[in-house]
């Protein structure tokens, strides 16, 4: 009998770093791959890049908008077909010490990771409980564990893994899968603006990390898309509920 995977993805913040490598991943194994991102220049540039390797298709939109989400869903299913599998990358960093947090930079982050992945999921979920097939991949962090300066980034992220493993129990009956993959320190913008941030060179700030890393580097955005492979592909079918810390460290 034919492998019936899923065979239509959507990727949040697929532009560029982690979620354009997923994309990438994604249309090399085969499946279709929306990529929808708020950046609309880098994503058709992203888009153009990528065409060869299968159906790619760009929306413009903001995840935080539920009108703006259920236009690209709907879009998605008639230009590409139900999907039936989700990855809900998108996200952007607001750092502050806590006592000079503000309530924006809180409701900011909140918004981008969790408010975002609510809506993504809740628009497309219907859609694999209907096919009785699906994948979700949130991307959290190790930073859900804690850190310095992230208050608000950290407590999203480890938001994002609750939510992750009650989608699995709720949704495992329909034949869906939900798990979260929280990388370590991965060489994308984010980063590179966290160090100009700090005034110091993106090349001695990598160095600097990569000496606290058990593999003695820091990660790549293929090194995220291969675990988001795995999650969708038929290998993980009895995984569910999972955080897999990719991170290039142990994590407690
Ligand atoms: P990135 O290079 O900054 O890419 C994130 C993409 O998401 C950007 O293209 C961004 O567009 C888009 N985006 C942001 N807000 C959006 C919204 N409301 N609607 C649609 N698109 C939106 O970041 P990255 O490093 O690849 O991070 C991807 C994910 O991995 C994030 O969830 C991040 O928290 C997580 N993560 C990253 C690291 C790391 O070390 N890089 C580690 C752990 C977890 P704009 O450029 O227009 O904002």
């Amino acid at each position: 009998m034919a492998n019936r995977s899923p065979r239509i993805a959507i990727v949040t913040g697929a532009a560029r770093g982690i979620g354009a490598a997923v994309a990438e991943r994604l249309l090399s194994d085969g499946l279709s791959v929306a990529l929808i991102d708020m950046d609309g220049d880098a994503l058709s540039t992203t888009v153009e890049r990528l065409a060869g390797l299968g159906p790619a298709l760009g929306i413009t939109a903001d995840v935080r908008d539920p009108a703006a989400v259920d236009a690209a869903v709907a879009r998605v299913r008639d230009d590409l077909g139900a999907p039936t599998v989700l990855v809900n990358n998108a996200g952007y960093i607001r750092d502050n010490l806590f006592h000079k947090m503000t309530l924006e930079n809180w409701d900011d982050i909140m918004d981008v990771h969790l408010r975002a992945a609510f809506l993504v999921t809740h628009a497309v979920q219907p859609y694999m409980s209907e096919a009785k097939s699906g994948r979700i991949v949130n991307i959290s962090s190790i930073a859900a564990l804690g850190n310095r300066g992230q208050a608000n980034y950290s407590t999203a992220k480890a938001g994002i893994q609750g939510f992750t493993r009650t989608l699995a129990i709720e949704l495992g009956r329909f034949g869906v899968t939900a798990n979260a993959i929280a990388p370590g320190f991965i060489e994308t913008d984010m980063t590179r603006s966290t160090a100009a941030r700090m005034r110091v060179d993106f090349d001695d700030f990598k160095e600097q990390v990569a000496q606290q890393i058990a593999l003695g580097r820091v990660g790549q955005p293929s090194d995220i898309a291969g675990v988001v492979s795995f999650l969708v592909g038929p290998d993980s079918s009895y995984v569910t509920g999972q955080v897999i810390y990719a991170a290039g460290n142990p994590t407690v």
